[in-house]
């Protein structure tokens, strides 16, 4: 009976015709694909990327030096040296992140109680040496500037859920 079932199967191409069935029956169907980098697909508002240093409004910035980022950091990636301005406020003289040494826990973020380092929704920052991904302050900022809008954006869709 099997011997029977194997050579009908084999000349009437079953197994083929139902292989190009399933291929026709998916060739409709919306595809689950995309075509990165020309097409991204949607991320969380909690999406923990790239280092950002935040102003406020006035382009001061945000950041007062505390240093509970850097005490929190469990990958001891972030360095700060402080002092007061003239005007009597304490800012930051250096703020760099080891981005090599970085795990994307997102405690800096948590412990910041200005909301100043934040982890971005950039994801596409791939470097070609080491020594790019040491950031220092104004390479932060810089990149706190170019992703403002949507950092707010998506603090501001989190806060019911913290
Ligand atoms: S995300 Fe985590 S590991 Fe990276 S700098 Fe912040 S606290 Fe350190
Ligand atoms: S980024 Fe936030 S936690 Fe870190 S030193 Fe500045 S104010 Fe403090």
């Amino acid at each position: 009976m099997s011997f029977l079932r194997q050579t009908a199967n084999a000349f009437l191409l079953t197994e083929l015709v139902a292989g190009m069935w399933l291929t026709l029956k998916y060739f409709f169907r919306p595809k689950v694909t995309i075509n990165y980098p020309y097409e991204k697909g949607p991320i969380s508002p909690r999406f923990r990327g790239e280092h950002a240093l935040r102003r406020y409004p006035n382009g001061e910035e945000r950041c007062i030096a505390c240093k509970l980022c850097e005490a929190i950091c469990p990958a001891q990636a972030i360095t700060i040296e402080a002092e007061p301005r003239e005007d009597g406020s304490r800012r930051t003289t250096r703020y760099d992140i080891d981005m090599t040494k970085c795990i994307y826990c997102g405690l800096c973020q948590e412990a910041c109680p200005v909301d100043a380092i934040v982890e971005g929704p950039n994801f596409e920052f791939a470097t070609e040496t080491r020594e790019e991904l040491f950031y220092n302050k104004d390479k932060l900022l810089e990149n706190g500037d170019k992703w403002e809008a949507q950092i707010a954006a998506n603090l501001v869709a989190d806060a019911p859920y913290r």
